[in-house]
């Protein structure tokens, strides 16, 4: 069985990855080392305090960000070292990434702004319309299609942003902070999407977040601390979670205070 096969399944793969920032005099180690694989079609919630390198794990994970060192591969497949042309490429084949701030363009409408990847990759037909507007009607949004993102409110808009996302139909969802924005009630209906995508759609969906509820729709959250994955835990509930981030919390502040 060759490698690729053996990996078919997997989604995600992180081999030892680190990742440092600034200069050998002054560097931040934002990860250390991590390891993770993430099978396909699961739904993983990443966790951690504060400047624990959540955000930088996943840039390193979808192409945003090259590693220090270690590797990363999408469905098996390793991100080609030949160039950034070929990153952009293998990225937009396979990955979508959902960022806190929805990031839509203010004097578009909302089918425009879901549509605009497509079209700056070179397509946008009326198939590709068609397609955008049927996946705004799916999220309940084909009445405001035509609307500017400023008349949306901030729910409706991280939706458009997962719609824009999802047009592309990638195999790997990314999202940080998805619903860090959002009140709780357009929370859930952003958490009910990313869910979706995974059930229906087969998709694989690594968000990152810190509020154990929201993980708590996740098949499993991987805890970081530190640039480290330091705990795991599978069919979460919102308060064993919330007790694995207080010990999370408290065990870095113990490390802290003992360590340089
Ligand atoms: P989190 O998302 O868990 O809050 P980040 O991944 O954003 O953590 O950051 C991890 C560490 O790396 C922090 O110490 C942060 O200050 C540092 N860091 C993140 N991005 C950069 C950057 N672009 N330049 C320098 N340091 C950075
Ligand atoms: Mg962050």
């Amino acid at each position: 069985m060759t490698t690729a096969q053996l990996h078919r399944d997997e989604a995600v793969r992180l081999t030892d990855v680190t990742m440092t920032y600034g200069s050998a005099d002054n560097p931040t180690v934002a990860l250390r080392g991590v390891s993770l694989a993430l099978a396909a079609g699961t739904f993983t919630a990443i966790m951690g305090p504060s400047g624990s390198g959540k955000s930088t794990l996943l840039q390193c994970a979808a192409g945003l960000d090259e590693p220090t060192s270690g590797q990363v591969a999408i469905g098996g497949a390793p991100f080609p070292t030949t160039g950034e042309a070929d990153v952009t490429v293998f990225r937009r084949d396979r990955i979508g990434f959902v960022f806190q701030q929805y990031n839509l363009i203010g004097h578009i409408s909302v089918l425009d702004n879901v549509l605009l990847p497509i079209r700056l990759a070179g397509a946008g037909g009326r198939s590709d319309v068609s397609a955008a507007r049927a996946l705004l009607a799916e999220l309940g949004l084909e009445h405001v299609a035509e609307r500017l993102p400023a008349a949306l409110s901030g729910g409706q808009q991280q939706r458009v942003a997962i719609a824009r996302t999802l047009l592309a139909r990638p195999a790997v969802l990314f999202a940080d902070e998805p619903t860090g924005a959002l009140d709780s009630a357009s929370g859930r209906a952003v958490l009910a999407l990313l869910r979706e995508s995974c059930e229906l759609h087969g998709r694989t969906v690594v968000m990152v977040t810190h509020d154990p509820v929201a993980a708590a729709w996740a098949d499993s959250v991987v805890f970081l601390a530190d640039g480290l994955v330091v705990d795991r835990l599978d069919r979460p509930d919102a308060a064993a979670v919330a007790d694995r981030m207080t010990h999370l919390a408290t065990g870095a502040a113990a490390t802290s205070s003992v360590g340089v």
